[in-house]
């Protein structure tokens, strides 16, 4: 095992890819076939290094308003309290009051802001004084679909509001049943609400308000035919918010198409790659790839790590391989089902093992404080899917390491 030398020369390079790269040039829309992506990783290893810059001091955001300002339902806000929210963030600051005022709000922000409270709380409150309409929330991926209704339920305690997680990989018949319930909420991701409207089983009808979480991801996962079919189903008078990292043409299109005249507030934080160390492992000639991951992982520092591989196959094959090493792993991709995904996320959140090995497009969907490291022991394809991968760790001003394995 070599460490590269090292990196200073391509400190910049990295991170001015990355830039270029979210304006949305070179992106590839995640759901086409494979055939259609390339077979080979085609990026620079100068891309692989970098050296996270001293972090700069960012200016504390005083907040306009308090919680008690918004006048939100008097339980409402002691879920609030409850859960331990003392002042509002930038965007929950400024998108609550534009939402609780019947507007259409473009928010600018990335996961970790407080986007999520930021909609669901005028959201909720707009629902306590007029029960008779619905809010259907969209998310790109299943796992950020549970955190949303992880956060609603929590808002919801004592409120007598319902709600419906609507996602693939589970069961379509129990979703259902929930549906005949009416439930207020309805939190989902494009493919399965699709289908269930496709099937009659999801009225849209009184579903007048509606949240695109995460627009830009749910564009690079391949979802815009179906944003665009749910956009058409949707009352035309609605109350609408889109929430996206970066505004792309992409999702500026959606946002022209879907929204009446937003308020838009921007409130990104400083990009994650910033605050990663990138480097590359080099195996030799002759070294078993295993090998040198497990003499890693047996390394005291290396205590919570994710290790993408590019295929189902190879991340089954690598779980069985560290685990007859006596390593604590878990594995997620794609041929789990939505349980043993959910399972493998929790016992790697909750520390009960030491790594998680995941492949590229559920990968998308983690969000795990504290990684410590993230390894690349198959090179991604694509230098999106790279920064993808590296921005699960170096996260809440914390730096990061990744390590890219390249034979
Ligand atoms: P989000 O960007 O909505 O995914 O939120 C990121 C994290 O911040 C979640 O763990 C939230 O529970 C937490 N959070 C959101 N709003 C607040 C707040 N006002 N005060 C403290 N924590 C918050």
């Amino acid at each position: 095992m070599r460490f590269s030398p090292r990196y200073l020369v391509f400190k910049k390079q990295g991170i001015m890819s990355y830039q270029f790269n979210r304006r949305g040039r070179s992106f590839r829309p995640r759901h086409q076939s494979n055939n259609r992506r390339p077979q080979r990783s085609s990026i620079p290893r100068s891309h692989y290094v970098s050296t996270p810059v001293a972090p700069i001091q960012e200016e504390a955001y005083l907040a306009v308003n308090t919680f008690a300002d918004f006048g939100l339902h008097e339980q409402l806000l002691a879920n609030v309290m409850r859960r331990g929210y003392s002042k509002p963030t930038p965007i929950q600051d400024q998108a609550i009051p534009v939402l609780m005022s019947g507007k259409d709000v473009v928010g600018i922000a990335n996961t970790g802001t407080g986007k999520t409270a930021a909609f669901l709380l005028p959201l909720i409150d707009k629902l306590l004084k007029d029960p008779n309409q619905g809010v259907l929330i969209l998310a790109p991926t299943r796992e950020l679909a549970l955190q949303i209704q992880e956060e609603l339920k929590a808002f919801l305690i004592d409120l007598p509001l319902g709600t419906a997680l609507c996602i693939g990989g589970m069961n379509i018949n129990r979703q259902i049943l929930r549906l005949k319930d009416k439930p207020h909420f309805v939190i989902g991701t494009p493919g399965r609400v699709k289908d269930l409207i496709n099937r009659h089983k999801f009225k849209t009808a009184l579903f007048t308000n509606i949240v695109l979480d995460e627009v830009d991801r749910m564009l690079d996962i391949g979802f815009r035919h179906d944003i665009l079919f749910l956009i058409s189903k949707l009352p035309p008078q609605r109350h609408a918010a889109l929430f996206s990292a970066t505004m792309d043409r992409g999702a500026e299109a959606i946002m022209k198409q879907f929204l009446k005249d937003p308020v838009t507030i921007s409130v990104k934080k400083r990009e994650s790659a910033l605050q990663i160390y990138q480097d590359i492992v080099t195996i030799k000639p002759g070294e078993n790839k295993v090998d040198v991951l497990c003499k890693l992982l047996f390394q005291k520092e290396f205590n919570k790590v994710i290790v993408f591989g590019r295929t189902k196959r190879g991340i089954n094959k690598l779980e069985k391989q560290l685990y007859d090493r006596r390593l604590n792993v878990s594995a997620i991709h794609g041929n789990k089902t939505q349980s043993a995904r959910k399972r493998s996320l929790l016992d790697f959140k909750q520390g009960r093992v030491q790594a998680l090995l995941a492949t590229d497009v559920v990968a998308r969907g983690i969000d795990v404080d504290d990684v410590s490291h993230v390894i690349n022991f198959d090179e991604p394809l694509t230098y999106e899917d790279y920064i993808h991968r590296i921005g699960r760790t170096g996260r809440a001003g914390k730096v990061g390491k990744a390590l890219t394995f390249i034979s």
